[in-house]
């Protein structure tokens, strides 16, 4: 299971409680029986895993919470809090300090990308305005020096090797020595690896680290090696003071679970993560956010798939409808409660180009939020027939006794019930014209579907229906357009180009 849908699993597991009339015993086991088979499933160590379930029924004690809201709040805080628990050993990694040398040092197996990342972090520090250089100790690898030297060359790094000198640890120390006399404040150095854990390996790395006394040895860990991870990042850590790790190959298919988890064997927290071949593909690893962005990628995978769900098979009962131009106020609810599940709006919204988080203030979103939920408190009062009425709004309008019963029933003013009711109007419109659009439910994929011209007419309908004030928080309908290209263009699949890159 790759990680975004490893968040997914884990986000519909949590939000599941929500849906929950009652939290007891049963419904915690359950929800931790499908996060810890997801976890599982992403090569995280079963005996995490199981300490992870155990930690959370220690924590959760039924008899002593009250009301439901109460208990959900815990489990997801205490589950999530878990999680980080996860990736998180609780040590604090090194810091460099401006204005003396500091010597990092790269270990790892051949091919795991240490030679790439030390580029990458060489960059990282560079940009931030530290002197920094690298130093190729690869004599074990064929071309070793030429990756080095075309790699910074392109990135303008400063950088030592050598052609002729065959011993790996008297270049590094001469690269070390020359590069501190110069006052060079980052110095990184490059390791060989071998396919396998060698002595011979491993004792080259004692004796490079015992000469060139490293301030910080960074373990380079590929994720796609999977359960592997941690008898690998034992083993290292074993043999040399391993101060932080690296884990390189977080794109693609990694499943990434045990890589991530490996920090338990290694107590060195994982400072980066590599996320492809090219030098900018490298992001500042924070335990927290990392957790959040996780979970909040399952919101973002979701809200792809719910809007390829639309043009898709899956919603056939729907888009059937859709086709006569049909959409009753059942409809809207239930499209008010996909909007709902897909959890906070600001975070779904700050992981998309183009947009940055403080389009949606908290405050804002808050209230977008409160707004739709008392929207949907109101057609629970509703009946039935009033509900599946194709044309809600007339029956409302023709028995205005229904607007007090539903506005008492709600507890609310009866101008919001007719607010309610406008707003299913403007919608119920939109769904007119879009049935009465050509071709555009053909097919499964409503982009091909489309031309520009049609395009920029639905996004124009969409915003009138939408309520302004929820519109405005999502940037007005420049920031509406964007995001509906952003979705359909970034459909395709975990980690998307189109979303991430
Ligand atoms: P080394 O033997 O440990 O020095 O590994 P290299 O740095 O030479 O990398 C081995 C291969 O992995 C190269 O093809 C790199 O381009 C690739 N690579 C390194 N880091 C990443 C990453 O984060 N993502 C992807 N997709 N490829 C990576
Ligand atoms: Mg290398």
């Amino acid at each position: 299971m790759v990680l975004a849908e490893l968040g997914r699993k884990i986000t519909d597991a949590l939000k599941s409680l929500n849906n929950a009339t009652i939290i007891n015993e049963d419904v915690l086991n359950n929800l931790l029986k499908e996060i810890c088979s997801a976890l599982i499933q992403s090569d995280v160590n079963i005996r995490l895993v199981k300490q992870l379930r155990e930690n959370v029924l220690a924590t959760i004690d039924f008899d002593e919470m009250a009301g439901g809201l109460n208990k959900r709040r815990m489990i997801q805080s205490t589950v999530f809090r878990e999680l980080v628990k996860l990736v998180d050993p609780g040590v604090n990694p090194f810091v460099p300090v401006k204005g003396r040398p500091n010597v990092i040092m790269f270990v790892g197996l051949q091919g795991s990308g240490k030679t790439t990342t030390c580029t990458k972090l060489a960059y990282y520090y560079m940009r931030k305005g530290w002197k920094t250089c690298l130093v190729c100790a690869d004599t074990f690898r064929a071309g070793a020096f030429d990756q080095v030297r075309q790699n910074c060359t392109k990135a303008r790094i400063p950088f030592y090797g050598s052609y002729t000198e065959v011993d790996p640890v008297v270049i590094a120390l001469d690269g070390v020595e020359k590069f501190k006399k110069e006052n060079f404040e980052i110095i990184i150095i490059d390791t060989s690896g071998r396919h396998k854990q060698e002595d011979s390996l491993f004792e080259e790395m004692l004796q490079i680290s015992n000469v060139c006394k490293p301030d910080n040895i960074i373990f380079v860990m590929d994720a796609s090696i999977g359960q592997a991870c941690e008898s690998q990042a034992r083993a290292f850590k074993d043999k040399v003071d391993v101060g932080s790790v690296i884990v390189t190959k977080l794109d693609g298919h990694a499943k990434g679970g045990g890589a991530l988890s490996a920090v338990a064997a290694t107590k060195s927290p994982i400072i980066f993560i590599g996320t492809g071949e090219h030098i900018d593909n490298f992001e500042e690893f924070k335990t927290k956010p990392f957790i959040s962005k996780l979970l909040g990628m399952g919101d973002i995978e979701g809200l792809i798939e719910k809007v390829n769900d639309l043009n898709m098979k899956d919603n056939e009962a729907l888009i059937e409808k859709l086709k006569h131009g049909h959409f009753t106020l059942r409809d809207m609810y239930e499209q008010f409660q996909n909007v709902r599940k897909m959890g906070p709006m600001s975070q779904i919204m700050s992981m998309l180009p183009g947009f940055n988080s403080d389009i949606l203030t908290k405050g804002g979103e808050q209230e977008s939020m409160a707004r739709l939920k008392r929207l949907m408190t109101i057609m629970d009062s509703m009946t039935d027939r009033e509900l599946d009425s194709l044309d809600g709004n007339k029956l409302f309008t023709k028995e205005p006794g229904r607007m007090i019963r539903v506005a008492r029933g709600a507890g609310v003013m009866e101008v919001e019930v007719k607010e309610l009711l406008n707003q299913y109007a403007k919608f119920s419109q939109m769904v007119k014209k879009m049935g009465g659009m050509k071709g555009l439910f053909k097919g499964g994929d409503m982009s091909k579907n489309v031309n520009q011209m049609q395009m920029t007419q639905l996004n124009q309908h969409m915003a009138k229906m939408m309520d302004p004030r929820v519109l405005q928080h999502m940037g007005g309908l420049k920031g509406l357009e964007s995001m509906m290209k952003q979705l359909q263009q970034g459909g395709g699949g975990p980690l998307g180009k189109g979303l991430f890159n």
